[in-house]
């Protein structure tokens, strides 16, 4: 086995070019999921390429009232940045429940995206995992699987995706831009993010190589009231076990405008769209909360020992609508 090679990046052109000469180096960021998952035996790359040098961490003001977010920008400065505060306060809420202060000083955007799944026989090593070792099979299926997901499920992988600010950023129609030795890209993050299908070891788009720059929010007036809702095993210090990141505007207590999109539950950040269609133009009230809840679960498939987040995740959607509406909701 070759031994681990480091090295300091101090251009974003040569950070991309080193890594993508060789398949086996990774970009490393706040190393808080990579070097968990070196020492784990799970990640195994022959180099790092530390890229904290780059100048990649500004957060931006745009003049339609989004934001543009440096792929370095750290957790802990994004869920304090004035523009993310009072604009979309979903954002920094879903940074502010993620990990802990220690970690969100040291975390980045981009690695937040990136971060591996929590599920246990992923990372024991040694379990059959078609996410870690493809073809190997998959032991939560039958397994220890009360954390893992009911919706966007295969037969080949069932583990949900940890992050929280995804499911915020999926809820804004956020853009992953990113760069690689093929040119720029501008990512929509519902596409940003894949299903496991027949290829959970595939997690998006990306080519070896290509580095998340920056994510941008477009400007959303309805995101002003926004917010997201966690239940979590344990009031801090964990990860979801189901969520819900909304914005909600309304029009003489009928609901003109929703944004909703759900984690903890599904195998990557969920936006419901079934819900929100059904949330259009009806009353903001606890009754149409819970029928456009259940529409969304409808296509739930849970096992064994997760079936619960059915209705933990009905009761997360109905009670982060009924908060949004209460704020008022008119922008
Ligand atoms: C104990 C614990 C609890 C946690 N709880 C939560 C939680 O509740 N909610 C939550 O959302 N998260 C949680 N996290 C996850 C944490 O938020 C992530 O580990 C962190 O955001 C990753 O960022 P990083 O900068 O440390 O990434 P790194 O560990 O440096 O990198 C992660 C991955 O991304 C790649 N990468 C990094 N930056 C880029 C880039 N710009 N372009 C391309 N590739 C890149 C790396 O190669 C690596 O594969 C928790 C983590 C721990 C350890
Ligand atoms: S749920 Fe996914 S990550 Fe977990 S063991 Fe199965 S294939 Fe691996």
């Amino acid at each position: 086995m070759r031994p681990l090679s480091y090295a300091r990046a101090t251009g974003v052109d040569e950070a991309i070019a080193t890594v993508s000469a060789d398949r086996g180096c990774a970009f490393l960021a706040g190393g808080t999921t990579e070097v968990d998952l070196v020492r784990l035996n799970v990640a195994r790359p022959t180099g790092l390429v530390d890229i904290n040098a780059l100048p990649l961490d500004r957060i931006e003001d745009l003049a339609d009232g989004g934001l543009r977010l440096g792929a370095l920008a750290r957790m802990s400065d994004v869920a304090e940045a004035p523009g993310v505060v009072e604009r979309f306060p979903v954002i920094a809420q879903a940074l502010l429940l993620g990990a802990s202060p220690q970690l969100r000083h040291m975390a980045s955007l981009g690695g937040n995206l990136l971060q591996r799944v929590r599920c246990s026989y992923f990372r024991d090593g040694v379990s059959p995992c078609n996410k870690r070792m493809r073809g190997s099979g998959c032991a939560a299926l039958d397994g220890f699987n009360r954390g893992h997901a009911i919706l966007g499920t295969s037969e080949h992988c069932i583990a949900t995706h940890p992050s929280d600010l995804a499911v915020a950023l999926v809820a804004l129609d956020a853009v992953v831009h990113t760069r690689g030795l093929g040119g720029d890209r501008a990512i929509p993050i519902d596409d940003f993010f894949l299903l496991p299908g027949e290829t959970p070891q595939l997690e998006h788009p990306l080519e070896h190589g290509e580095l998340i720059v920056a994510i941008e929010v477009p400007g959303a007036p309805v995101a002003r009231r926004s917010l997201y809702l966690k239940a979590r095993d344990r009031e801090s210090y964990e990860f979801a076990l189901a969520s819900a990141a909304v914005a909600l505007r309304l029009e003489t207590g009928r609901i003109g405008e929703v944004r909703l999109a759900l984690g903890g539950i599904a195998t990557k950040p969920w936006r419901a769209r079934r819900a929100e269609r059904a949330l259009l133009g009806v009353p903001a009230d606890t009754a149409s909360f819970a029928e456009a809840a259940g529409e969304e679960l409808a296509s739930a498939v849970p096992r064994g020992l997760n079936a619960f987040k059915v209705e933990l995740a009905r009761r997360v959607m109905v009670r982060a609508l009924e908060a949004a509406a209460a704020m008022g909701g008119a922008v």
